[in-house]
């Protein structure tokens, strides 16, 4: 028998596991940064809330300090002055970590097409979900979180995520 094969036959299954403990641990235990800037930021504190409760989700422990976090929640309008605020927060907080843009403001700039309004996060930092409506209903943002979930499961446990998305203010 081969032993270099066996040897590379055990890391490859050790490290399926480990991915996937890892992960399992991740996914019931998201910890926001709610960068909230108008009526969505509303949404997602009745989600946050008893009624909708996304604590059901593992995802109620908000953090106020980006360098806490793994999920980057952008829930409103993003003005053009803004724009290297959010960057900054999500540039500290450490991998892996995921962002959902909440709404049609913070996905496109909504109907704010205007010389003040950012039209879109993703012109600055990188968006693994997008959330439809004005504003999106609670059902609309813990689907999001699920969908999350979901993605995350099927990362590596020390990935670096979204390496090749160059930003508007990334050569700033
Ligand atoms: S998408 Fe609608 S509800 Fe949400 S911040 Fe924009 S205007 Fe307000």
């Amino acid at each position: 028998m081969d032993l270099s094969n066996a040897n590379m036959l055990d890391e490859a299954i050790v490290t399926t596991k480990i991915d996937a403990v890892v992960n399992w641990g991740r996914e019931a235990s998201l910890w926001p940064f709610v960068f909230g800037t108008a009526c969505c930021a509303i949404e997602f504190m009745a989600t946050a809330a008893s009624r909708y409760d996304i604590s059901r989700f593992g995802a109620e422990v908000l953090r106020f300090s980006p360098r806490h976090a793994d999920l980057l929640i952008v829930a409103g309008t993003v003005s053009y002055k803004q724009a290297p605020i959010l960057k900054q927060v999500y540039d500290q907080m450490p991998e892996p970590k995921w962002v959902i843009a909440v709404g049609a403001c913070a996905s496109t700039g909504g109907f704010y097409d205007n010389y003040t309004t950012l039209q879109g996060i993703d012109e600055i930092i990188p968006v693994d979900v997008y959330v439809a409506g004005c504003p999106p209903r609670p059902e609309a943002i813990l689907d999001a979180v699920m969908d999350i979930q979901k993605q995350l499961k099927r990362e590596e446990s020390f990935s670096v995520k979204h390496q090749e998305f160059k930003g508007k203010l990334d050569d700033v």
